[in-house]
């Protein structure tokens, strides 16, 4: 079954449900209006479905491999890239000064999220390298801008980003690359990063990897941290890639899915690189990109599940088993139930997404902290809940293909090999929460407050139009501020980490419900009511029973010691 953009879902989001009209009303993105962001969408999906998709099934049974030290990418992916560079997908949200279209966040979300959809492996190229803009737009030197923004915004060269080694994961602090001044402006970073990302491909002159690494007088922990530009090729003076910088790609990854992107092991020997932002300041310049990526992480995980939702969806009006109306399993009720689900949910979880990103540009066009504020709030809710989404829907995909689901030649498992690292990469979904239940509430909840009082302030005027969906959502909403000032009060860190998952998945729950009110507004007696209903009566209750393990503390998980558990 082909898959289709959901290019009239995301017009349908912008327009009714997110408010995207203020991102546009700005001075900043005044240009980016519903028409033109229309025509954009309708232009992305149409690359997305006519081009990224046919190469999925391909990049997952001949990946990507090394041969004699170089990189061969999957069939047809050079092609893809081509395809997606010229479209100028990969600088959207660059700089016009660039080459970039200065586009908002808010659209090049919704073209990342239907280009996940489409496939995935390729995908995570151009969102490695959209990180990368970012973070040089910000953090850069002029001379570094003007040499590498055009190459990457246009794909000449790509982008990476490499934080990982085998004792740093999670604990970024604890990398032991190192960088030793050379005395001409450069440096020389050594050490090994592993799980790098599209770390080489066979489709561009250039790849830059941005790498953490400390300097000699770096401080042990995040504090010590630098960050440097490390290219491939070593740029001539004309701005050509030139030879070879002392770097190497050992070896790749065998994974689980996503096999289209070469996961790899990167070698660096006192390879020349550049400071990007300040010495001891990585970590903040390299937040920039992983703020974005985590956005764009999640707009992968819902683009995956509404890719395995069409698919399962197709699949389920053809298969015939048993008594039912049309003949088809569609219509068993059981069946009925994950196809609605999985629908129900990729609206909530594209809608939170796509509201973080308006959140994103709103900051950038007024510079309001309150709005920053509401971004930074909502980056790991839409990160977290985007990717379970992705991971539940395919898993749900693969149920309703009973046991053509198990079987490759159906594509319903891919879906789920795919998207499952989604949750892992990017800070684990666990790191999202607690950055949620920490750092995100060390304004004393201020920023989960005021988006609260927006809910009920929606909810409430609701109540004269659709009582019976507006009451269980503003109901919803004063349950988990209840639970928020709860986690706010915690000053034992613990006892709010035991419960910082469901604390999130609770939170994404209401704001679904929030958004789905919207739709339904908007939709009289339509389809969109309908989905509606269905979420906020047999989604959103899932809220309680979530908050209650969020406010359970951890006194009971630490008092089974690690013997009693293991037993
Ligand atoms: C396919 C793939 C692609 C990747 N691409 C890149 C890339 O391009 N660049 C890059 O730099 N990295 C990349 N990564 C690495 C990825 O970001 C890490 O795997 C991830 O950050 C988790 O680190 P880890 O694997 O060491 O797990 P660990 O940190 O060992 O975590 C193991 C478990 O412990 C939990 N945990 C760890 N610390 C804590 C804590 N303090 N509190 C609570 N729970 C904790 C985690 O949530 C997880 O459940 C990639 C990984 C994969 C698999």
């Amino acid at each position: 079954m082909p898959y289709r953009s959901p290019v009239t879902d995301y017009t349908f989001l912008l327009s009714h449900v997110v408010g995207y009209d203020r991102v546009s009303g700005t001075e900043k993105y005044a240009e980016a209006g519903a028409d033109m962001v229309s025509a954009i969408l309708t232009e992305a999906g149409r690359m997305c479905d006519e081009v990224m998709a046919p190469l999925q099934r391909g990049g997952d049974l001949n990946p990507a491999r090394l041969e004699n030290g170089a990189l061969r990418s999957s069939p047809g992916f050079a092609e893809g890239w081509k395809a997606i560079a010229e479209g100028g997908w990969i600088g959207m949200s660059g700089s016009p000064e660039h080459g970039g279209m200065g586009l908002p966040m808010a659209v090049t979300t919704a073209v990342n999220d239907m280009m996940s959809g489409a496939c995935l492996s390729l995908q995570l190229a151009p969102l490695m390298s959209q990180g990368q803009i970012e973070a040089l737009e910000h953090h850069a030197s002029d001379a570094i801008k003007e040499l590498y923004l055009p190459k990457l915004i246009s794909g000449e060269w790509s982008g990476t980003m490499n934080l990982t080694e085998p004792q740093a994961g999670s604990d970024v602090g604890a990398l032991s690359s190192k960088a030793e001044p050379n005395g001409d402006g450069t440096y020389a970073v050594t050490g090994q990063k592993i799980f790098i990302s599209w770390g080489d491909n066979d489709f561009c002159d250039n790849v830059c990897h941005l790498v953490l690494a400390r300097l000699p007088d770096g401080v042990p922990g995040t504090k010590g941290i630098s960050l440097f530009l490390v290219p491939r090729n070593l740029p001539e003076e004309n701005g050509n890639a030139g030879v070879a910088n002392s770097l190497k790609v050992v070896s790749l990854e065998h994974k689980m899915g996503l096999h289209g992107s070469p996961t790899c092991v990167m070698q660096y020997d006192g390879a020349t690189g550049w400071l990007v932002g300040e010495e001891h300041g990585g970590m903040a310049a390299m937040f920039t990109m992983m703020n974005n990526a985590r956005l764009g992480v999640g707009g992968q995980g819902v683009g995956v599940a509404e890719a395995a939702w069409q698919h399962a969806m197709a699949y389920a009006m053809e298969r015939k088993q048993g008594k039912s109306a049309s003949g088809t399993i569609a219509d068993h009720a059981d069946v009925r139930r994950m196809l609605t689900s999985m629908k129900a949910d990729v609206f909530a979880a594209r809608a939170i997404l796509a509201s973080c990103a308006v959140a994103i540009d709103m900051g950038n066009a007024t510079g309001s902290a309150e709005w920053k504020a509401r971004a930074a709030f909502l980056t790991p809710i839409a990160k977290a809940f985007g990717t379970d989404t992705g991971i539940a829907v395919s898993e749900a995909g693969v149920q309703v293909h009973g046991g053509m689901g198990f079987i490759e030649e159906t594509g319903a498992a891919q879906f789920y090999r795919d998207v499952r690292v989604t949750a892992i990469y990017e800070g684990t979904n666990g790191i999202q929460a607690m950055d949620l239940v920490a750092r995100k509430m060390m304004d004393g909840g201020e920023a989960a407050a005021k988006l609260l009082d927006e809910i009920e302030d929606h909810a409430e005027r609701a109540r004269g139009r659709l009582p019976e969906l507006a009451g269980p959502v503003w109901e919803a909403t004063e349950t988990l501020r209840e639970a928020t000032e709860w986690m706010v009060a915690q000053g034992e860190m613990n006892d709010r980490f035991a419960g910082a998952v469901p604390f999130l998945r609770a939170f994404a729950r209401v704001l679904g419900g929030h958004f789905h009110l919207i739709a339904a507004l908007s939709d009289p007696g339509g389809a969109r009511e309908k989905l509606a209903r269905f979420y906020i009566n047999a989604l959103l209750p899932e809220h309680a029973g979530l908050l209650e393990q969020a406010q359970g503390g951890c006194a009971d998980l630490y008092a089974i010691s690690l013997e009693e558990l293991s037993a």
